[in-house]
């Protein structure tokens, strides 16, 4: 009779039954996947690619590397980076350090170390395309082209396309994207930069990684093709960037990718898990609405997916991720307009950020913290208010300092570095 009983469950095993399945061995599938098989479960992870350069910055923030100190010790995989500049949409400049430097990792490396974590940590990881799902008594059927799987707990880490959201959830519309494209390319710089566009609600960034750079632009879906997003890119890249920083275009690779910027009435009916069911990362649409950042919210969000499943209470994962994860980002969502687009003292929010972070120490302590990570959206009415009166005496003070330069269309063009 044992022996049945241990044959059947070896069975069970190889087919998946009574296991974990977890599509997409992205970040959050990866790292969801090393703490379920910490915990004792049975995890079956699926990815077509394995590590792969996703489209991506690749910009971890301070409070990611603190959560997950793993990635913080990950040597030079990790480039850390300290110093930013901000491009105003009219072209003023303002270059300052960081408190806390940003890691940008290449997503090949990322993908691959998060990994050989969940293999390390038991899961059973499969380069294999996840095709069909379907429902079976308490579980579920997967189909890939190599065989099918039962599994009884469902995990979706799939990214922004996540072909499998139509059998679960809503479509997402088309307004809750942004579109992206860009170029790896080679070489290294140890500046990242952030032009903001006029009339675009999103940014061109270069991101400078160990051995190259990933330099892109994101636009809000519908409002601008991506093809005319490639244009703006290169343009700026030919006029403004690679001749001045010792940069070509040769041997550099083309990229383009979607990415989930959710509306704030989307995050309202955002839902997450249901019957055997989670979806965390891109997958669930957990991404910063106003600067993109997304690995954090993968990893966090697969961390606490993880946490509720090993308690038992896999339902908890949706009241845990609405405190302290949907809040935020509703936030965010609630702001974008106002900051891509809104006006403030009488000029754009995006010109007079750029001019505060430069006349103000104040205020660039607070732009450093929002770059860590530690600086919420919650309380950043809170602190503005609060740092004012000093922000305003730092401006008065750097304006009766600092010539204008009217000509060259920066009114900081004489010492672009304030630190
Ligand atoms: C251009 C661009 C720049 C960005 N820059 C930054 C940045 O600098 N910092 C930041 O924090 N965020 C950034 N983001 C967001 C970040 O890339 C995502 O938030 C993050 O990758 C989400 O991780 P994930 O694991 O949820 O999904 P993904 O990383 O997309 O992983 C999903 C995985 O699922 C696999 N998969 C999909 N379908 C199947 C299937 N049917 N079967 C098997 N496997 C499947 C894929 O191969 C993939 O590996 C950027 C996004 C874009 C598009």
């Amino acid at each position: 009779m044992l022996c049945v009983k241990s044959l059947r469950l070896r069975r069970q095993k190889m087919n998946g039954q009574g296991s974990i399945a977890i599509v997409g061995g992205g970040p959050a599938g990866a790292l969801a996947g090393a703490l379920l098989a910490n915990g004792g479960q049975e995890v079956l992870l699926f990815d077509e690619k394995l590590a792969w350069e996703k489209p991506c910055g690749g910009g971890l923030t301070h409070k990611a590397l603190q959560r997950y100190p793993f990635l913080a010790d990950a040597g030079s995989e990790g480039n850390p980076v300290e110093d930013c500049e901000l491009i105003s949409p009219a072209g003023q400049r303002v270059r300052f350090r960081l408190q806390y430097p940003v890691a940008i990792f290449s997503r090949l490396a990322l993908n691959g170390l998060l990994l050989e974590r969940a293999r390390r940590a038991g899961a059973a990881v499969r380069q294999e395309r996840v095709t069909r799902l379907a429902r079976t008594g308490a579980g579920w059927q997967l189909t890939t082209p190599q065989r099918e799987y039962q599994t009884s707990q469902l995990i979706f880490a799939a990214g922004a396309r996540n072909p499998f959201r139509g059998q679960f959830l809503p479509p997402i519309s088309p307004s809750d994207f942004m579109v992206t494209a860009g170029y790896f390319i080679p070489g290294r710089s140890s500046v990242m930069q952030i032009q903001f566009l006029k009339g675009i609600t999103g940014y061109i960034w270069v991101f400078p990684r160990a051995d190259h750079v990933s330099a892109g632009i994101a636009g809000r879906m519908g409002e601008v093709a991506t093809g005319e997003l490639r244009r703006i890119l290169e343009l700026w890249l030919k006029e403004k960037w690679l001749d001045q920083n010792g940069f070509s275009l040769d041997g550099s690779r083309f990229y383009s990718h979607i990415l989930p910027s959710f509306r704030a009435q989307t995050f309202e009916t955002l839902e997450v898990c249901g019957e055997a069911w989670s979806m965390i990362g891109d997958s669930a649409g957990l991404v910063d609405p106003i600067t993109g950042e997304g690995l954090y919210y993968a990893l966090r969000s697969a961390e606490l997916c993880a946490e509720a499943m090993l308690a038992g209470r896999p339902e908890e994962y949706r009241a845990r991720l609405q405190e302290e994860v949907v809040a935020e980002l509703k936030l965010a969502a609630r702001v974008s307009p106002r900051f891509y687009n809104g006006q403030i003292f009488g000029d754009s929010v995006l010109e007079k950020m750029v001019s505060l972070t430069a006349q103000s120490a104040s205020f660039r302590d607070l732009m450093s913290d929002l770059f860590a990570g530690i600086q919420g959206y919650r309380d950043l009415r809170a602190r503005l208010y609060r740092i004012l009166p000093a922000v305003m005496a730092e401006g008065l003070a750097g304006t009766l300092r600092r010539p204008w330069n009217k000509l060259s269309g920066s009114e900081f063009s004489t010492d672009p570095l304030v630190e």
